[in-house]
């Protein structure tokens, strides 16, 4: 028990830094503190875990491997939460994924848009989508990292904004670790907003934007940000994976 109560205080202490990191940020964009939305990252992470965040006013949760999304949203699926799906997703997996992910921020082909539409609507669901975009593909091939590159943002947006029980909501990028943009996030979050702008030229409710994570949070923020997506800065280093 005493090992809840000191976990509790734990992410008590790291929600309440990241709160302040994103209240800052804000301030210093002159962005109402109600326009960016905190989504934890709970990867790697149990789902007591998951659980505390949501005592402490979390309402937003992240993963990004279908089998332990799966799982810890099933043994969440008594709490009010949104979960977000943030990673690659193989077009096999999408039918797991549509049955408990609220929003999936990794859309980047239309093969994927086709086989999320048909499993949303075999669940009766409705699922907003973020395209990815790659900003890495602007100079070579995008690496193991998912996303479209930008040219092809609007054919993947389109794509969603066709397809039944998909709904089009934004954009969401990684900031780069290679590339032009490599060591530069304020300037591929920059990017991305120029990205963003133009396709609410076509598709005006397609608003969110996704980025920002925790070691460029306040980047992502000043850039427009309205989702900034954070998992160790609250829950601390993750084990590396294989
Ligand atoms: C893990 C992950 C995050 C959170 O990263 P931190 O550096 O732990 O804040 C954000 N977005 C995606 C896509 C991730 O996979």
């Amino acid at each position: 028990m005493t090992d809840v109560i000191a976990r509790r205080a734990e992410l008590a202490e790291n929600l309440a830094r990241v709160e302040e990191r994103i209240a800052d940020a804000c301030a210093a964009a002159g962005r109402g503190r109600d326009e960016v939305t905190l989504i934890v990252v709970t990867k790697t992470y149990p789902a007591a875990d998951v659980r505390l965040l949501a005592e402490l006013g979390v309402r937003h949760v992240a993963e990004n491997r279908d089998q332990e999304a799966a799982a810890k949203a099933a043994e969440c699926a008594d709490i009010p939460l949104t979960w977000h799906f943030v990673g690659q997703l193989q077009t096999n997996k999408a039918r797991s994924v549509a049955s408990y992910a609220d929003v999936v921020h990794s859309v980047d082909r239309p093969r994927l848009v086709n086989a999320l539409s048909g499993a949303a609507r075999s669940h009766g669901r409705e699922l907003d989508c973020l395209v990815q975009v790659a900003l890495d593909a602007e100079s070579e091939a995008a690496g193991g990292r998912g996303g479209a590159a930008p040219e092809s943002v609007a054919t993947v947006a389109d794509a969603i904004d066709a397809a039944q029980g998909l709904r089009l909501a934004g954009v969401m990028t990684v900031a780069p670790l290679t590339g032009p943009y490599a060591g530069r996030p304020a300037s591929a979050f920059d990017r991305l907003r120029e990205i963003s702008t133009g396709l609410c030229t076509r598709h005006p409710a397609a608003t969110m934007v996704s980025a920002g994570m925790s070691s460029d949070l306040e980047e992502a923020v000043a850039a427009g940000a309205t989702h900034v997506r954070v998992g160790s800065a609250v829950l601390g280093e993750r084990p590396r994976l294989g």
